[in-house]
């Protein structure tokens, strides 16, 4: 794409560069298969180098005062913003979402700078009661140390910001490694980095098509004491347990299975808004994302019309065209998993209210779009009942009482968001506090904001990003006793 003018290179204690092995992968739109770019491959020895860079200035970049830290994370904020629309179109190009809502993403990403430059001048310490009156007890927060992050393509500027803002507000510093498929994104906010003037090496970047090798680096490098992760629970596991060698840090963000329930007393037009919010936003592919839609069945048709009708109005394309509602999947095995979850619905029973199939005609012709989907009559047994779906499909599961749809929304290893509709307080309350979720939207499809904890229970991660504890993550706990 010759519009695009992005560095192309990794950014390694403060220098552009290329891989070791001069190695490179292309970059491509999801929408039209299009190269876009060339970036490095870069492989566990420039992971070495950045991690080195970034352990030199640790001491350096730790030492600064709070609000000396917050300025620098502020000037990224700024040119965050001023840069909006250029940095959407490169989101959108290599990603796919609509623009609107990769503006949307900027302006979000750009908030946890905010956010995180504020809270790092609340990093506060404690004294404690002494059992005898000769000692004083303190309890101090430092920063862990190196910080590797490990960011998934869904959101590729706010993955990114929502962990280098806390970590560089803690005083830690970074070696990011963005998702292969949406790297470009990532150089073109280190180019605003480096014109920030962080101190060399306080954030470095490297892209590679292998993440394996960077990422046993990561995990086998003794300087790096953390990893920041947010992607598949399988990677999730698999980066847990090669961090127990060294006892690291981890702060995890994993797959989710978003149950969205409308009770029979729910705002129904409230309902429908907050469904299409949460299940087709980004074609679908968020951790929290509606992945099953129960329906009390009292309201189930009238809500079916509702949603369909609103489905139906969802414009399709790509993503760079304004006015496109839903975009295209992001690669081969997005698009694949898709098709299958509907393919098995369709085969055990379930009906396609609207869209069910791919769309390959005219201008979707290189892309990898699936039309917006209401799938009904979906039973147990389905996969698109147990796995994340990551597309535009909503599946209606009809049930009969509160207790029952608890047990279903609860049977699931995952544990991330879920979303219900009531208009009863006592039930908004009743149902919040017995939901196995780190994320609960009551009359809300759009929880996430800076300002509060997201993370999940179960198998959907450990730690939180974001809200005060987003920082905490980021800092050890020294207790200082003083004996008089
Ligand atoms: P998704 O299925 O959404 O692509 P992944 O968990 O595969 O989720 O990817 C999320 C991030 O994890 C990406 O940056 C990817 O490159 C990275 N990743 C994938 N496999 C590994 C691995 N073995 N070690 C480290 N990082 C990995």
């Amino acid at each position: 794409m010759p519009a695009m003018q992005s560095q192309r290179q990794n950014y390694i204690g403060g220098k552009w560069g290329g891989a070791a092995s001069g190695r490179t992968f292309s970059v491509h739109s999801p929408a039209t298969g299009e190269e876009l770019e060339h970036v490095p491959d870069a492989g566990p020895q420039d992971a070495a180098r950045a991690i080195e860079a970034a352990h030199r200035v640790f001491p350096e970049w730790s030492k600064l005062a709070a609000p000396e830290r917050a300025t620098f994370l502020f000037k990224a904020r700024d040119l965050m913003l001023e840069r909006k629309e250029a940095l959407a179109r490169i989101l959108t190009a290599e990603q796919g979402k609509p623009l609107y809502e990769a503006r949307g993403e900027i302006a979000y990403a750009a908030a946890f700078f905010t956010w995180f430059a504020e809270e790092s001048k609340r990093v506060y310490g404690e004294t404690i009661p002494a059992t005898v009156p000769h000692k004083r007890l303190m309890v101090i927060k430092q920063p862990v140390g190196v910080v590797a992050a490990i960011t998934p393509w869904n959101f590729p500027a706010a993955m990114v910001t929502r962990k280098i803002a806390p970590a560089l507000a803690a005083g830690c510093t970074v070696v990011l490694k963005p998702a292969e498929q949406t790297p470009l994104t990532a150089i073109a906010l280190f180019k605003i980095f480096e014109e920030v003037g962080f101190p060399a090496g306080v954030a470095n970047l490297i892209t590679t098509q292998d993440p394996r090798g960077v990422g046993r680096e990561f995990l086998e490098n003794p300087l790096v004491r953390m990893i920041a992760f947010t992607g598949s629970t399988e990677v999730g596991k698999l980066l847990m347990r090669g961090a127990a060698e060294q006892v690291k840090r981890v702060s995890l963000e994993l797959g989710g299975h978003a149950p969205f329930i409308v009770f029979d007393d729910a705002d129904l037009d409230k309902a429908v808004v907050g469904a299409m919010a949460s299940k087709f936003r980004n074609m679908g592919q968020t951790c929290i994302c509606a992945n099953r839609i129960y329906v009390h069945e009292s309201v189930l048709e009238a809500f079916t019309a509702k949603l369909v009708e609103q489905v139906e109005q969802l414009k399709l394309g790509n993503g760079l065209e304004e006015g496109v509602q839903v975009g295209p999947l992001i690669d081969e095995q997005g698009f694949k998993k898709v098709c299958t979850h509907v393919e098995d619905a369709v085969a055990k029973g379930a009906r396609v209210l609207t869209g069910g199939q791919p769309r390959t005609d005219g201008p979707f012709a290189q892309g990898r779009f699936f039309s917006p989907t209401v799938l009904t009559d979906i039973r147990k047994g389905m996969r698109i009942l147990e796995e994340e779906t990551f597309g535009p499909v909503a599946p209606l599961i009809a049930f009969r009482d509160e207790a029952e749809v608890i047990q279903a929304a609860n049977d699931t290893p995952y544990g991330l968001a879920a979303y219900f509709f009531s208009q009863n307080v006592s039930r908004c309350i009743r149902v919040a506090e017995q939901l196995e979720y780190g994320i609960i939207g009551v009359n809300d499809g759009m929880p996430a904001v800076p300002q509060a904890p997201f993370g999940g229970f179960k198998e959907s991660g450990v730690g939180r990003e974001g809200g005060r504890e987003g920082i905490e993550e980021f800092l050890e706990v020294k207790f200082i006793s003083l004996g008089l």
